[in-house]
């Protein structure tokens, strides 16, 4: 790795490409000769709004996305839009919620206070260790949309197949997914991602919706920074954006576009989180944690058989320079996350670690 830099294995904020952080870099003192950096700039300038223009054009050429459907950039996270769908989505008051972690737990526990909120199915019996079969669920009638985290981050599961909500509109976080692989937009209504994982630095989420479901129609008293047709109207400008965040995602879109789109980064995903796997599944010290076929392509969560030679494990690989190893609470463990950005290098360099780590353990 070039600079110094390590192999950064965070959940996130993680790892961004090594030719984008360049460009930032030659960028940050003066941007394309208007004399400063896109930090300082207004975000009314029309030098800003190319940067944003260009950064939806990207996108939406990325992951072809109609043109009944809005990108928005929202500041306040995920976490923020937890809340914010059901004050916007719910007509009826009532969605259901499939529950497969701690992010899907997290956004229904949210959504509860505005609505009656049913659990669809949950995977809960077995630490979320696998999807549960959503090909024939008990979808509410009256349920204004289904809503899944379709990666997750923290359990290191991934939908193969989409839900089949029976008509009903499909909600999905995608945070820890967007753009690591193809996406048929019109499968959904919403498709949220805070971007730190995958795509930018924190602080951000990017919206896609279809038009029909931003409504003008929903409660006087919510915030108007929480309503959607506030940031469709002004082209997610209503307020100062997060310029920053907006600029270097916009980077990043670029630099997906120049590898080949999503295909070729699925391929690249697929082809270095097998390192990894074959390497777990042949392991007689380490295990993933998750069913084979729900595996995620983007976090790996692993265990040995005690959670005093985890942390060892752990605490040898920092020592080695993999930063970002030690797994999160609910699990315990080891997890690798292993977004876009981490080089195939990366993965077989803590491969090659793990694997003489165990002969040197036997
Ligand atoms: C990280 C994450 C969140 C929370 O994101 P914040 O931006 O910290 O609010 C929500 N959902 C998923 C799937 C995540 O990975």
């Amino acid at each position: 790795m070039k600079y110094g830099r390590t192999y950064n294995f965070s959940a996130g904020p993680s790892m961004l490409p090594e030719p984008v952080l360049e460009e930032v870099a030659a960028e940050v003192l003066n941007y394309h000769g208007s004399g400063m950096s896109v930090m300082e700039m207004s975000h009314r300038s029309s030098v800003f709004q190319t940067i944003a223009d260009e950064a939806e054009a990207d996108l939406r050429e990325l992951m072809n996305i109609p043109s009944n459907y809005k990108v928005l950039f929202i500041q306040g996270g995920a976490t923020l839009q937890f809340a914010m769908l059901p004050l916007n989505l719910l007509k009826n008051g009532v969605a259901d919620y499939i529950v497969t972690g701690a992010w899907s737990k997290k956004a229904y526990s949210e959504a509860k206070k505005y609505g009656k909120i049913n659990l669809l199915a949950t995977s809960e019996d077995k630490n979320y260790s696998y999807i549960p079969d959503c090909s024939d669920l008990a979808v509410s009638p009256d349920a204004d949309y289904v809503y899944i985290c379709e990666n997750e981050t923290i359990h290191g599961t991934t939908y193969q197949k989409l839900p089949n909500t029976k008509g009903k509109i499909l909600v999905s976080d995608q945070s820890s997914m967007f753009l690591s692989r193809p996406c048929n937009v019109s499968d959904y209504g919403l498709i949220y991602a805070g971007v730190q994982k995958n795509v930018g630095p924190a602080g951000m989420i990017v919206a896609i919706i279809r038009e029909d479901l931003i409504r003008e129609d929903i409660d006087a008293r919510i915030p108007i920074y929480l309503r959607y047709d506030t940031h469709a109207n002004n082209g997610s400008m209503y307020n100062t954006p997060n310029c920053w965040c907006i600029y270097v995602c916009g980077k990043v879109f670029k630099y997906l576009k120049s590898i080949g789109g999503l295909e070729a980064m699925n391929q690249r995903n697929i082809e270095k989180a097998k390192v990894l796997y074959d390497f777990l599944d042949n392991s007689k010290m380490f295990s993933g944690t998750v069913v084979k076929q729900d595996r995620s392509l983007m976090n790996v969560p692993f265990v040995t058989a005690s959670k005093e030679l985890d942390a060892e494990v752990v605490a040898a690989t920092k020592a080695a320079g993999y930063d970002n190893l030690k797994g999160h609470k609910s699990v315990g463990g080891l997890r690798a996350s292993i977004y876009n950005a981490m080089p195939k290098d990366g993965v077989e360099a803590l491969v090659d670690f793990l694997t003489k780590f165990e002969a040197e353990h036997k």
